[in-house]
């Protein structure tokens, strides 16, 4: 999950499909300083489905490593790419920033951004956008087209056709996949053959309530709200599920189910990319169009409030109307939501409305899964507000979403590799694809290598590849586990000794015997 990035090779040439970043947790995030392997310098395209972060986030990263060849996406995707790349520069020259306050005082050496706002704006001058539907060549034998993936504005499923050996072989990329009939953009298209795929699996293993559904327990919980008096808060990705929020608010408004109240948009980034999406209306579908051609734009409703500056984001909290709050980030990571959150979380009255995916390790996750308390700013918050799950607004197709896209292929012998999702996710899914379609399926790791064609791919069979990869991290977090385990039952020993109960049970005397004798073994053996 987060970090996207495939590393192609054929003969010379090396180009990336993607190239996200690591989100959720310090030991997933350091990931994003070791980017060798990608040998920047070499690199010469990364195609790009689309501007997320977890799929976009470390191109400025490359470039400052060396990368000068061409980033190909969408004219939509490069547009965003724009305002998301440098916020994160933003982010991460802040994340330093803060560290160096609280190391400098700790002794600690300087700490460097992952990139800043400047390489980010450095990297924009490498990108070269291309129309959907158009095939276009890349090099010599390899043929490119970007397809409509219905995830977010300019998002981009790539198909890739390589002649190999006098055949013509085609991969697919599924980048991130939405759902049909959402609001604003087109559906995903759909690809009918090829002999390789990646499929992304966010939410291989689920099943989400209709968009209909979703949108009436929103509307309910904001009626709510208003009788009480409360705010309702929406954490949300600043671009896509902003934007359909607006449109579906806007939409309780125009049929009068909810009055006349305040909706603060409290995010510049999606402020901006309101904006995009303004300026990129080819990408709308049929229903946005036509409510465009009639004069009214869906995006654009009086009852919204975009605050850019920080003063008008904390005078949100003084405005004691029943009111909607919709701030970034998505995950409560960071961003002005944690403010929301800090004001909010605590009251019983107030709603928390989840709409999008929460990476494990992030403080959104935590809400979700029924934390009692989260911690902001250094704060215990206690969580009393109801809180709220709505699986509908999800940008990302469900379980039942992805076999169906892939119901499409009429391509037997299709090899399958399912990435971005939790390893149990996309195992689970792997599984149903190899009974539903008797495709081959493989969950790959992260830096597995493998040879897909040519003399190469006989001699490699995929078992022996698979089983040999063992990627360093989980030895690290092996023993980084150990190590707690180990301070922990330090902590309990001295504890208990304190209050002086008797710990020493000849059964746990017996146990820790065996455990000693073993690591005795593995370290003369090491
Ligand atoms: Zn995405
Ligand atoms: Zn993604």
């Amino acid at each position: 999950m987060t970090g996207s990035a495939t590393l192609l090779e054929r003969g010379s040439l090396k180009w990336l499909v993607d190239c996200g970043m690591f989100q959720g947790g310090k030991e997933l995030e350091e990931r994003n300083w070791h980017l060798q392997p990608y040998q920047a310098k070499n690199l010469s395209f990364i195609l790009l489905t689309h501007a997320h972060i977890d799929h976009s986030g470390l191109i400025p990263k490359l470039v400052q490593e060396g990368f000068r060849g061409k980033v190909i996406c969408t004219k939509a995707t490069r547009d965003l790419c724009e305002v998301m790349l440098e916020d994160s520069g933003h982010i991460q020259e802040m994340e330093a920033e803060w560290q160096n306050r609280k190391g400098k005082r700790a002794g600690k050496k300087e700490a460097i951004p992952l990139y800043t706002m400047k390489d980010a704006e450095k990297s924009l001058q490498y990108f070269q956008t291309v129309n959907y539907g158009e095939q276009f060549q890349l090099a010599n034998g390899i043929e490119v087209r970007f397809q409509d993936a219905g995830h977010i504005l300019g998002s981009a499923i790539i198909e890739i056709w390589i002649e190999e050996g006098g055949e013509e072989k085609k991969l697919i990329f599924s980048g991130d996949l939405g759902n049909s009939g959402q609001p604003i953009i087109r559906d995903p298209s759909w690809v009918e053959e090829g002999n390789v795929l990646w499929l992304e699996s966010t939410y291989g293993n689920r099943f989400h309530k209709s968009r209909e559904e979703t949108v009436q327990e929103l509307l309910k919980i904001v009626q709510e709200a208003i009788a009480h008096e409360a705010k309702v808060i929406i954490p949300a990705f600043a671009v896509e599920r902003t934007q359909e929020i607006i449109y579906t608010l806007g939409q309780f408004i125009r049929e009068r189910s909810i009055p006349s109240i305040p909706i603060y948009i409290d995010s510049p980034l999606a402020i901006s990319a309101t904006e995009i999406f303004k300026r990129n209306p080819d990408c709308f579908d049929q229903e946005t169009q036509a409510l465009l051609s009639g004069g009214e734009n869906p995006l654009e409703i009086p009852e919204i409030k975009y605050t850019q500056t920080a003063e008008e984001s904390k005078a949100i909290n003084e405005d004691s109307r029943p009111g909607i709050i919709v701030s970034a980030s998505g995950m409560c990571d960071s961003g002005r939501i944690q403010h929301h959150l800090k004001h909010h979380l605590w009251r019983n009255e107030s709603h928390i409305v989840i709409i999008g995916y929460q990476a494990e390790g992030t403080t959104g996750r935590r809400i979700v899964d029924g934390a009692k308390t989260v911690r902001l700013f250094g704060e215990e918050i206690a969580v009393n507000a109801h809180i709220h799950t709505l699986g509908g607004f999800s940008a990302h197709a469900d379980q039942k979403g992805l076999l169906a896209w892939l119901s499409h292929f009429s391509n037997p012998p299709l090899e399958v590799f399912i990435n971005h999702g939790e390893e149990k996710i996309s195992t689970e899914l792997s599984q149903l694809i190899r009974e539903r379609f008797h495709f081959k399926t493989v969950v790959p790791q992260w830096r597995e290598k493998k040879v897909l064609f040519g003399e190469g791919a006989k001699e490699l069979p995929e078992e022996r590849a698979v089983e040999e990869f063992i990627p360093e991290e989980s030895f690290s977090s092996l023993f980084n586990h150990l190590d707690r385990t180990y301070k922990r039952l330090r902590r309990k020993l001295k504890r208990e000794k304190k209050r002086g109960d008797d710990l020493y049970d000849p059964k746990w005397l017996k146990q820790l015997e065996e455990i000693n004798k073993k690591l005795e073994e593995l370290d003369s053996e090491l």
